[in-house]
């Protein structure tokens, strides 16, 4: 099933006991992530895993290109390696905090309290020890990137509209609202950031990765979609700023 083409119709086929678990499952977009990694297995199967799981994911294999790509991309939260070619992982972190506080997992070798220590003190928000298990990764990764953007709690409720950004659903007046994926990531990136505009270019360079065309109209119509499903107000539209929920 491809994610950006589920739709209501497809939903209908399905009994509506399965509908909630469709949409609990279904793969969403809605951040984006850089993982820094020079061991190509493991950066192979992360990548996998995390778009698998909706992410937006890019990659660099050494520290030189990832503090490019971090310096110059918005990133919801990266990954990195501490042992990377041309620069590590340590000095990396440490230019990136002189003009970025994008979140931050290191990833250090097994038994290194020292470099635990190290990482947090230059700024790192969390470390994983290799080899780590994919769902502390993933848990640790929504933790991050909710209490970066200063959301403690799994849901945010506007109005009669409720958000569960751990399941990845919303609710309108207690009845599941059928959003796509697309749609889900669009609100939920707004959802965390109420009460604050949100540009267009800061949309569009969360809820696509590099390999993405995006099409400016394709965001108008997924607002449009969404106010449809969920009420005209919920998105205010500041010509010429952006897009916010009030
Ligand atoms: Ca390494």
């Amino acid at each position: 099933m491809n994610q950006s083409t589920f739709r209501q119709d497809d939903a209908r086929k399905i009994d509506s006991s399965s509908v909630r678990k469709v949409y609990v499952c279904i793969l969403i977009k809605s951040m984006r992530l850089l993982i820094i990694e020079d061991e190509p297995d493991l950066l192979r199967a992360l990548s996998r895993a995390l778009r698998e799981d909706g992410y937006a994911v890019d990659a660099a294999e050494d520290g030189e290109d990832g503090l490019y790509k971090a310096l110059n991309q918005e990133y919801d939260a990266i990954l990195l390696d501490w042992m990377l070619p041309i620069m590590n992982g340590l000095a990396l972190l440490t230019e990136l905090r002189k003009k970025k506080s994008t979140p931050v997992i290191m990833l250090t070798a097994k038994g290194k309290v020292d470099q635990r220590i190290e990482g947090l003190k230059a700024g790192a928000d969390d470390y994983l020890t290799k080899p780590f298990d994919i769902n502390e990764l993933r848990a640790r990764l929504q933790a991050i990137i909710r209490r970066s953007a200063g959301q403690a709690q799994n849901r945010i409720i506007i109005g009669d509209v409720t958000v569960d950004t751990w399941s990845k659903t919303v609710s309108l007046k207690g009845t599941a609202a059928q959003l796509t994926a697309r749609e889900y990531a669009l609100m939920e990136y707004l959802a965390l950031r109420r009460g604050k505009m949100v540009s267009r270019t800061e949309l569009f360079e969360h809820l696509f990765d590099e390999n993405e065309d995006s099409l400016s109209n394709l965001l108008d119509v997924r607002v449009s979609l969404v106010r449809k499903k969920l009420g005209a107000d919920l998105i205010q539209t500041r010509r010429g700023h952006g897009y916010c929920i009030p």
